[in-house]
Formats: structure tokens, sequence, C-alpha cells
């Protein structure tokens, strides 16, 4: 500001310096100076700027900006909504790091029941698995999924002394159609009611991936996932699951899976 003050105030030096010469006619009545460009009022910069101007959020007056900001135009009431009591007991059970989450800001045809989060599993043996980035999932698919993982899941994968110290995973909560194309049905996604799964890595720095060739996630894991869940898709089922494992609590007759993959 004190640079803008210090140019106006010279340009109204010039300004009355000019002014005799253009009063001394009627005929060349005095006109307002021309602005010049150097202090042209930031909006004069157009629309671009308008639009990251909208998109700063509001902050209180002498706080600095924090390093990511969020891209909300406008601010958004959080709930965090209360859950069952089946779900309750899950989430305080000893058995998880998970907590209750808030609900994702509405978008047509999508939605979440009992959203949470599930950072770890721990297993009767009091030993943790950390679940990397599961993101919101609904409350009843994280605990079938973490049911699965201190089961057969851990006994598929961990043979001959591995130690699983992460599922890594991919999307759960996310408002899209089936498999991203524009279009298809709704996701499974769309309700937190499915969860990618990409692979785990062991204590000690191995692991083993799905797509992975040379430390691949094996079969016996895919065939598991077909007996606790709903879908399984997975590589070679329609080319969109080659590096992760889909799982999901779709709405099926009771004793009904979908499952597809083949491994290469
Ligand atoms: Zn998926």
């Amino acid at each position: 500001m004190r640079g803008s003050r210090i140019v106006i105030a010279g340009i109204f030096i010039l300004e009355a310096t000019a002014l005799p010469a253009q009063a001394a006619s009627p005929l060349n009545p005095p006109l307002p100076p021309a602005r010049p460009a150097g202090i042209d009022p930031p909006k004069a910069q157009g629309k671009y700027h308008a639009e990251d101007q909208a998109s700063e959020p509001a902050r209180e007056p002498g706080k600095a900006l924090p390093k990511e900001a969020a891209p909300a135009p406008e601010p958004q009431e959080v709930v965090t909504p209360s859950v069952s009591s089946a779900c309750s007991g899950f989430l305080t059970s000893g058995q998880v790091e998970a907590k209750r989450a808030p609900t994702p800001p509405p978008r047509p045809g999508c939605g979440i029941d009992e959203p949470v989060t599930l950072s770890a599993i721990i297993r009767p043996d009091g030993r943790k698995i950390s679940v990397a980035a599961s993101g919101v999932m609904r409350c009843a698919l994280a605990k079938e999924f973490a049911t699965w993982a201190v089961g057969d899941f851990s006994a598929i994968l961990e043979t001959g002394g591995r130690k699983i110290d992460t599922i890594v995973t991919g999307s759960s909560y996310q408002c899209r159609p089936r498999n991203r194309v524009a279009g298809a049905k709704l996701s499974e996604h769309g309700k937190g009611n499915a969860l990618d799964i990409r692979g785990v890595k062991f204590s000690g720095g191995a692991h083993a991936l799905v797509g992975d060739k040379a430390s691949p996630i094996p079969e016996a894991l895919f065939t598991s996932a077909c007996k606790t869940f709903a879908t399984v898709l997975g590589p070679g089922s329609d080319g969109y699951h080659e590096d992760h494992m889909h799982i999901d609590l779709a709405a099926r007759r009771p004793g009904s899976h979908y499952c597809r993959w083949r491994m290469p």
C-alpha cells in the first residue's frame, strides 16, 4: 500500500502543474487525467485474477495462509454423524484404530452411512498392521475388512516368517461412476461401500502388490476375498483393475458374489 500512495501523490503534483495551461481556454476544458497503467486497480487484470480471489478462503486478519489452502468457495458445515451401537462397539473394540469421520460434501446420487476412517488393525497378539491412506468408508465395510485382514488375509500373506507392516489401499469413498466411465452406473465407491487394495508392505521392506510381476499378490487372496465380499475385481477382469483388488459390499442375493480376476 505504501508504494501505491507514493505513486498517487506523485501524479497529483503532475496534475497540479498541468492545470493552468488546460484552464486557459473554455474550448479546452480540463479533463480528468488518464490513470497511468501502473496504478490500475487489481480487477483490471481480468477474470483469472477475480477467480483467484473468489477461491481464496476467508481467514482472520493477520493470520498467515495455511500451506495448502482448501479450494472451498463457501464454508461448509462439517457434520460428524453419530453411529449405531454396533459401529461404536467396533470403533472402541481395541481391535482397530478407527474413528468416526465427517460426512463428505453432498453430491447427487452419492452418500455414505456411518462414515469412518480406518488407520490400523490390531491383531489378537497385539501386533499392529497399519492401513495406509484408506480414506473414508462405511463402518460396515471397515468392520468386514478388519476381520478379514486379521484372518485369511494375514494367514495367506504372512508366510515364511514375513509379517505385514502396512496394507496399502487406494480409493474408498469417492463419488464417481463405475470405472470413472461417464454415464455408467454409480460405483459402490460412491456409497463408501468399496475399497481398493494395492497390496502390502512387510516388516523389513519387502512387499507384495497386485499386478507386480516380481512380488505379486497370491491368487489365494482373491479366492478368499470372494468368499467374504460381494464383489471382487482384479487384473484381467475388465482392464480397470490391473494394479489393485477392488472389494465391495454391494447388495446382492444372499450368498451371491461377483468375482473376476485372471492371474497373469
Ligand atoms: Zn474400486
